[in-house]
């Protein structure tokens, strides 16, 4: 069915956009072809081994990204079938209705969508099906309207956390339950871990690979090659469409010519690839006459915040069931909005000692046992000088962090609020560019070609046979979880595709 250098349509990276995609796509009869650069990542004791996870970092990949004064720096970015969602903490939340409008921050300006929130609905409500979302959409006062309820009912708090979800009631917040895409009795069956940060094969956390791609590659036109990592995409010198794409497999250099390209490797590595790809006519990388690919880096301002007190005793296994988005849309009293609250998953005394070696495990396993942790999450703005470039192989990532006053009035409110309900100490810890987790923005989507490489279907300007879909395409990167809206568009993008010729 495949031929040795053609295919229809080919996919780069298997993560969420990527593997959305393909399922979008696979009804379609086209050969579908997705390169990917990782492995599967095997069924392994490693998989559910703290010391192994946080402490030796055994999935980390040995990579050094650099930063904007020129300091090597090995980032938690992930190449396995499924991309970072490997290694997901499973929150598939919508963007709120606000997000895709303007909106004023401590920090500047988030810039509008050229697509509307109704516009979106439909594919949130078809993504959350694919990834069967369990959820609760009543609590949440923030939360847009949904055409469907949630396809599974929410997950349940444990004991330990519902205890301190009442008295966050109690004190007028409006918990809700986070939408999870787990399915929870198959996990505890097989795990006594949370599921953020923990990678899995195959233990209920519906991930990219688990839920569209395994989907998609049912369909025999649709085939997964790994160890294949893209390296260069050349353009015809004519049309200035994609017409080759050299990769390496297992490490030997192999090329294909694929009718339409979909780049989903992420939005470091998309960049990356679009800038080294330059040639004559494109000098400044592909996709790129506006400028402004490598552009736009944001990655959200997220910090921990762990509230102690020993008479309080956390049994808690997952500890990621419920959220705050009381100072979402404004500071609670009309200021500015702040950002989203959410348990961030049982940090352990091991994930502690993985952050501060020096400390007795004894006193941070004490410290874990009375303690509660919780996620606090702020926008990060656009900012042009926030970017991704490359010196051949080398990816430099220059970021500075904006809108961070606004974090830190939330995480400063939200210790406040826990100190009133108990927790007498609390402590709080930025997570930094070594976190790239929620990384997004470096090739956006807008209705202007002079300043946006794709349009509003993540179609590229420049190369009308190349769509970028996984998390580059985002204007602005609101204050929630990025990967239900990857996989919304990339819903959206395939439908687009599909009704269009080739
Ligand atoms: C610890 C952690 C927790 C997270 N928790 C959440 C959460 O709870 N909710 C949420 O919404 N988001 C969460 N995220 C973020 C979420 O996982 C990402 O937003 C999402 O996976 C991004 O999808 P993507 O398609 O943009 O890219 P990726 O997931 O990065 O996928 C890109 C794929 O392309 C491959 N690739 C890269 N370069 C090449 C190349 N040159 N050739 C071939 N293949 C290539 C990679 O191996 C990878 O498989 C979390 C991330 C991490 C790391």
């Amino acid at each position: 069915m495949f031929s040795n250098n053609q295919t229809d349509i080919l996919i780069i990276g298997s993560g969420i956009g990527g593997s959305t995609m393909a399922a979008g796509l696979a009804s379609s009869g086209l050969n579908i072809l997705i390169l990917e650069c990782g492995a599967q990542l095997p069924d392994s004791l490693a998989n559910a081994d703290q010391d192994k996870i946080f402490t030796e970092q055994f999935f980390k990949p040995q990579e050094e990204w650099f930063d904007k004064d020129k300091k090597p720096f090995r980032p938690g970015n992930y190449y396995y079938v499924g991309g970072n969602s490997k290694f997901f903490g499973a929150v598939l939340a919508r963007y709120r209705k606000e997000d895709f409008l303007e909106m004023e921050h401590e920090g500047g300006i988030s810039p509008a969508w050229p697509v509307t929130y109704e516009e979106f609905e439909p594919w949130y409500t078809k993504a959350e099906a694919l990834f069967k979302v369990r959820g609760d959409a009543r609590f949440d006062p923030t939360e847009p309207y949904h055409s469907k309820p949630y396809p599974y009912k929410a997950i349940e708090d444990e004991k330990a956390i519902k205890v301190v979800k009442d008295k966050l009631i109690a004190k007028g917040l409006n918990p809700y339950p986070l939408p999870l895409a787990v399915d929870i009795e198959h996990w505890k069956k097989t795990r006594k871990v949370p599921w953020d940060a923990h990678p899995h094969f195959f233990n209920g956390k519906i991930d990219a690979e688990t839920g569209p791609l395994t989907q998609a590659i049912q369909y025999r036109n649709v085939r997964l090659q790994t160890n294949s990592k893209v390296l260069h995409l050349k353009t015809s010198p004519t049309t200035n469409r994609i017409e080759e794409v050299i990769y390496s497999l297992n490490g030997e250099l192999q090329s294909i010519k694929p009718k339409l390209v979909i780049l989903s490797a992420g939005a470091i590595h998309s960049a990356a690839l679009l800038l080294r790809s330059n040639n004559l006519q494109n000098s400044n990388g592909l996709a790129n006459s506006s400028g402004m690919v490598g552009r736009n880096f944001m990655n959200h301002n997220c910090s921990a915040i762990i509230g102690f007190n020993h008479k309080y005793t956390n049994d808690a296994i997952y500890s990621k069931t419920f959220g705050i988005n009381d100072f979402y849309l404004n500071d609670g009293a009309k200021g500015l909005p702040l950002g989203n609250i959410q348990l961030l998953g049982k940090v352990s005394g091991k994930i502690l000692k993985a952050n501060m070696p020096l400390i007795p495990s004894l006193a941070l396993n004490y410290f874990s046992k009375h303690s509660i942790d919780f996620y606090a999450m702020s926008e990060d703005l656009p900012s042009a000088n926030n970017r991704v470039f490359v010196e051949g192989d080398k990816i430099n990532l220059v970021w500075e962090r904006n809108n961070w006053e606004a974090h830190q009035k939330l995480v400063h409110k939200f210790s406040n609020i826990l100190k009133e309900c108990g927790f007498y100490l609390v402590l709080n810890q930025p997570f930094d560019k070594r976190t790239p987790s929620h990384q997004c923005g470096t090739i956006r989507m807008g209705n202007n070609p002079k300043d946006s490489p794709l349009d509003s279907y993540c179609r590229s300007y420049d190369h009308d046979n190349l769509y970028v879909v996984d998390a580059s395409f985002f204007p602005s990167s609101a204050a929630v979880n990025p990967a239900l809206t990857i996989a919304a568009q990339a819903l959206r993008v395939s439908n687009h595709i599909l009704k269009s010729s080739l």
